[in-house]
């Protein structure tokens, strides 16, 4: 079978379906939940194309002027509302909107002044390429500008983006050079694109719907891993870190530090200066932790104001050093209430997979005990099980 013997108008119609359907079907998706807000815009752009779309495919004869510039203003409209909703994606200001829609007004204005001396190629160059500029912008900000979280996602719908533009840049060159000023005239070049056209929508359909579900699949493994008042990891993170360092010494016979540190009367503080006060402490101790600590060491909340650290490769004297460094920086810190600085001190026990146990159970009890010698001792100290 010959590409040639295909149906244009066929052809049209399968992709103003296509993308019609993906319309519908995103903003439904997209109004189940706040977060998917982008996808719902994204369909109702899609929406407006595909309407564009099927206005050219049904104007047979050229006179119907109306038509085919409502087409063209509803193509350039849609794609101007896709971008927009990258925008909202990105938690961007959509504020320079205005201007953009503008332009697709614009457009439209000059058309239709210059309607009866416009010719068709022309027409068709100016909407396809203004569709095809605003599409290159969207791949570059999916592309290169694409956001830290979310990126596989990203990069595909910014890929897909990109074909999609060069699609419709050898388009507008096509037309530019008079080898295809129709559309539906249904030469090679206008089947490979109508085909282009429909493959590659259903791909982006595919694409905005991942990019938020990558983003929130991210948001909740923050959230089941992360202690929300601090940042640190919650205790089952920690858990998940300790495991994977035992599995990984137990078959190259390393070993790891496990430290708890507990501050200094906390109780004491909360009841001077307040519970906000005291979370407050909790953040800034992280943060001094963090900075202390190297970078492949995880800091975590354990409970209250107690926190543990792992460290991965090290021996018992280096582990207290480290230790030792951490607590002598939260003192040096301190903390400032009101404009005046407030001492505050922390003890740590340390205890070193394997001389001081073989499981978490163990370990941490070690390090506990350790830490319970600490504040037996006066505090503001660190002790090596
Ligand atoms: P010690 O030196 O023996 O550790 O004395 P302490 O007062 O710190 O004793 P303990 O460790 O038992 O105190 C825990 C206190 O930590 C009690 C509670 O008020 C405070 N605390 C626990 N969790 C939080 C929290 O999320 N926010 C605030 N502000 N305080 C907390
Ligand atoms: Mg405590
Ligand atoms: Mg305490």
């Amino acid at each position: 079978m010959s590409l040639m013997a295909l149906d244009i108008q066929t052809l049209f119609f399968s992709a103003v379906t296509v993308s019609f359907t993906a319309g519908v079907a995103a903003i439904y998706f997209g109004s189940q939940d706040m977060s998917y807000r982008s996808v719902r815009d994204w369909g109702v752009a899609t929406v407006v194309m595909s309407l564009g779309l099927a206005l050219v495919a049904v104007r047979n004869n050229t006179e119907a002027m109306v038509g085919v510039l409502i087409a063209s203003t509803l193509l350039v409209y849609g794609m101007v509302l896709m971008y927009r909703s990258l925008l909202v994606y990105r938690h961007e200001s959509t504020r320079d909107m205005p201007g953009l829609i503008l332009v697709g007004i614009t457009i439209f204005t000059v058309l239709l002044w210059r309607v009866d001396i416009v010719s068709l190629g022309t027409r068709t160059a100016v909407v396809s390429g203004s569709v095809g500029i605003i599409m290159w912008r969207c791949a570059w900000l999916m592309g290169i500008r694409a956001l830290p979280s979310a990126r596989c996602s990203q990069r595909f719908t910014g890929a897909v983006y990109a074909i999609y533009a060069l699609l419709q840049t050898v388009r507008v060159i096509a037309v530019v050079l008079g080898s295809s000023e129709d559309v539906l005239a249904g030469g090679l070049l206008d089947i490979l694109y109508m085909q282009g056209i429909t493959a590659l929508w259903v791909l982006v359909t595919l694409g905005v719907i991942w990019m938020v579900v990558e983003r929130q699949q991210e948001d909740l493994l923050q959230m089941a891993m992360n202690d929300p008042l601090t940042g640190a990891l919650n205790r089952n993170a920690m858990l998940s870190s300790f495991e994977h360092e035992r599995s990984r010494c137990g078959r190259n016979q390393g070993n790891f530090a496990v430290v708890m540190f507990d501050i200094d009367h906390f109780k004491r503080f909360n009841d001077t200066y307040g519970h906000l006060t005291g979370d407050a402490v909790l953040q800034g101790l992280v943060v001094t932790l963090r900075e202390v600590v190297r970078q492949h060491d995880s800091v975590g909340r354990f409970g209250g104001e107690e926190f543990m650290v792992i460290m991965p490769d090290i021996a018992g004297e280096v582990a207290t050093q480290v230790a030792e460094r951490a607590r002598q920086a939260i003192q040096e810190r301190g903390f400032v209430v009101k404009g005046q600085r407030v001492e505050l001190t922390v003890s740590a026990g340390v205890a070193v997979f394997p001389d001081n146990g073989q499981d978490w159970d163990e370990l941490v009890s070690a390090a506990d005990s350790a830490l319970y010698n600490a504040k037996g001792s006066g505090r503001n100290c660190v002790v090596l099980a």
